[in-house]
């Protein structure tokens, strides 16, 4: 049995083979970017007028303060040319600045008659009102880099780069598989021996709440053969493999037998946690990594929370996130030799996370985690854990 610190560590000594994708752009909101994106032109790609008003040469200021117009200057007009003399443009927001034209006067700034425009204000406030083109970013110039993940700004640096199609990681593809003779479907009415299968439906949500979204639902009794089966299947089509019960030490715990005949080397077998202690962890040859979590519904969130969610999310993020952490707002009494997660409930005062820690009836009551908002891993070491204890919280998704 090892330590759950050393549990996690292995786990995220490992890395999924990174898959790259490429998707048009309107689905790549909060992927995570798999290319370098390079400035295909200048920005602003022209001196673009910043106010609508009119554009003149600033020399001419020196002998006057009134201009006569000669044209309108839309947005989206080609590039024009400001004619000598005492003359100018009325130009509007995002139009090009005529060639000769070196300053932009707002209209607040004018008083215009007779189609003449005059200065109304003292030149000393007068600024350009233009946007000099290539001040952003220049034509060639480095944008984005891999592994930045895509919220709404990036969109639109991605979209005045003209990338129709972006490569991103791909989401990896994962599979759960239950077992367990006593399942039936949610659908069902579970006869006095049966459960509902609960598990793989939780288990997908929470990954698809981590921004997972592929991930298939299985189920198989507790057959070796049956078993033996869909999991060679899944391991050739899959990244993960997350098997949920059938990993204790039950006569009809087949898990980690199969696993072993389907060429899955262990890597762990068993942490001094709770819950969770059955938790198993392998991989095969080409890198399909595989989890076995304890059938309990408890037992299995939490490990998928603690150690799934982490290898997932460092497979596409290329890093390992800092948990966050809350201090206590009781005590918590527990003294096995166990790192033991405590679910709780948050809350933010001030800036500082608060963790509630909730009781139950053990790792097969569900129904305790209803106002939990994630667990606090308590170390044995660090025990007793008194008010105002300090430990890393692990929370669900929320995507
Ligand atoms: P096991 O790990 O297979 O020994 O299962 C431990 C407990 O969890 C047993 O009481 C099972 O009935 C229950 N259990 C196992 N799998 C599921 C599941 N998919 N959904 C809900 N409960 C389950
Ligand atoms: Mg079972």
């Amino acid at each position: 049995m090892i330590d759950a610190k050393e549990a996690l560590a292995r786990v995220q000594y490992y890395q999924l083979n990174a898959k790259i994708v490429t998707i048009p752009i309107e689905e790549t909101i909060s992927r995570i970017l798999a290319e370098e994106v390079y400035a295909d032109i200048d920005q602003p790609p022209f001196h673009r007028v910043m106010m609508d008003g009119i554009a003149i040469n600033k020399e001419l200021l020196q002998t006057t303060k009134k201009f006569k117009i000669l044209n309108i200057i839309s947005a989206g007009t080609e590039a024009s040319e400001l004619p000598p003399g005492e003359v100018c443009f009325e130009i509007m927001t995002g139009a090009v600045l005529p060639l000769n034209a070196d300053l932009v006067i707002r209209y607040e700034d004018l008083k215009i008659s007779d189609g003449v425009a005059e200065i109304i204000v003292d030149l000393k406030n007068l600024i350009s009102n233009f946007h000099i083109q290539g001040s952003d970013y220049s034509k060639g110039a480095l944008l984005l880099s891999v592994g930045v993940t895509i919220k709404s700004p990036t969109i639109a640096i991605l979209a005045s780069a003209g990338k129709k199609n972006v490569k991103v990681f791909a989401i990896p593809k994962v599979a759960i598989l239950s077992t367990g003779d006593e399942l039936v479907d949610i659908g069902v009415n579970p006869k006095s021996h049966q459960i509902r299968w609960s598990n793989g439906i939780t288990l997908q949500q929470e990954l698809l709440s981590h921004g997972f979204t592929d991930v298939s639902l299985n189920r198989v009794g507790d057959n070796e053969n049956d078993m033996k089966k869909i999991m060679s299947e899944l391991l050739l089509s899959k990244d993960v493999l997350i098997l949920t019960g059938g990993v204790s030490a039950g006569k009809y715990d087949f898990v980690p037998k199969v696993l072993k005949e389907c060429q899955v080397m262990e890597i762990f077998h068993q942490v001094a946690q709770r819950p969770g202690k059955p938790l198993w962890f392998g991989k095969t040859e080409t890198d399909t990594f595989v989890f076995g979590l304890p059938g309990n519904p408890v037992s299995c969130l939490v490990n998928l929370r603690k150690f799934v969610v982490p290898l997932l999310q460092k497979s596409v993020q290329g890093t390992i996130k800092n948990q966050p952490k809350a201090f206590l707002t009781a005590g918590v009494k527990f003294s096995a030799n166990l790192t033991y997660y405590c679910p709780v409930k948050i809350r933010n005062e001030e800036g500082k996370l608060l963790a509630e820690p909730l009781s139950g009836n053990g790792s097969g009551d569900f129904f305790h985690l209803r106002d939990a908002d994630g667990f606090i891993e308590l170390r044995p070491q660090d025990a007793p854990f008194k008010e105002g204890f300090l430990g890393e919280v692990y929370l669900w998704g929320k995507s």
